[in-house]
């Protein structure tokens, strides 16, 4: 007997998706799941979809990926020219996946050729960014398309820096290294780092810095910066990633 179809909006006919499910698409990162349905033995406890050799009844996993990337592709048309780069690709199912380095890569192509992978900074890169802001704290730099760093006022030259417009201003083409991702995934960059040889520069300035900051406040090492009269520095929140407190 067939089952009632649920409450909602219905699926468009042309295969497209409801309008209240297209409206939200570019304001969320996006991701892909690929379901990987096979598994080398039969755990007891489990109902999840997948499929040993023996459940396969003589088939073959071999053609599965070919059917992942031609959903791949069909999804790319369903989402019309969305743009819609990558931030997470999850691989499920059968654990370990029982598909091959060479399928699993063939299938990451497929997703970065249709949607594009989005890149994530590795501290010691170098990028031509452009400065997107300036606070009382720092300069922030666009280093990736969308993706946003901060270049503390000690990190912007070998110079002493009094007003950071004197020497840099928002529009301004930089060269920024990534100096440091924090454990909230906030990045801070340098643009001081970028010519230096010695690649303990960085740390070593900040940790400077922060006993600068002890003896001033009397401890408390929280790495942080006294704020402005005005209540400056602090309280910004940089485009990509959590806010900085
Ligand atoms: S490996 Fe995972 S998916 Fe496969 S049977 Fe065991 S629990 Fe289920």
């Amino acid at each position: 007997m067939p089952g009632a179809l649920p409450d909602g909006e219905p699926v468009p006919p042309d295969g497209a998706l409801p309008r209240s499910a297209s409206e939200r698409l570019g304001g969320r990162p996006f991701g892909c799941y690929v379901h990987v349905p096979f598994c080398a033995t039969r755990c007891g406890y489990c109902d999840f979809n997948t499929y040993t050799a023996a459940e396969l009844g003589g088939g073959s996993r071999d053609s599965y990926p070919g059917l992942v990337i031609a959903e791949i592709r069909l999804a790319r048309r369903v989402l019309g020219g969305a743009d819609l780069p990558v931030s997470s690709v999850f691989f499920g199912g059968g654990t370990p996946t029982l598909l091959p380095p060479s399928q699993l890569g063939a299938i990451l192509r497929a997703i970065d050729g249709e949607f594009g992978l989005t890149r994530d900074a590795e501290v010691g890169e170098i990028f031509d960014g452009k400065v997107t802001r300036i606070m009382s704290i720092g300069a922030f730099v666009e280093y990736l398309p969308g993706k946003e760093g901060l270049v503390r006022v000690s990190e912007i030259s070998n110079e002493r820096v009094n007003r950071i417009e004197d020497v840099v201003k928002v529009g301004d083409p930089v060269k920024v290294k990534i100096a440091e991702v924090d454990r909230q995934g906030r990045v801070n960059l340098s643009i001081r780092a970028v010519t230096e040889e010695n690649g303990n520069s960085y740390e070593e300035r900040q940790r400077a810095e922060r006993a600068r900051y002890q003896d001033r406040e009397g401890g408390g090492d929280r790495g942080g910066f006294r704020r402005g009269p005005g209540g400056g520095g602090g309280g910004f929140r940089p485009r990509s990633g959590p806010p900085r407190g």
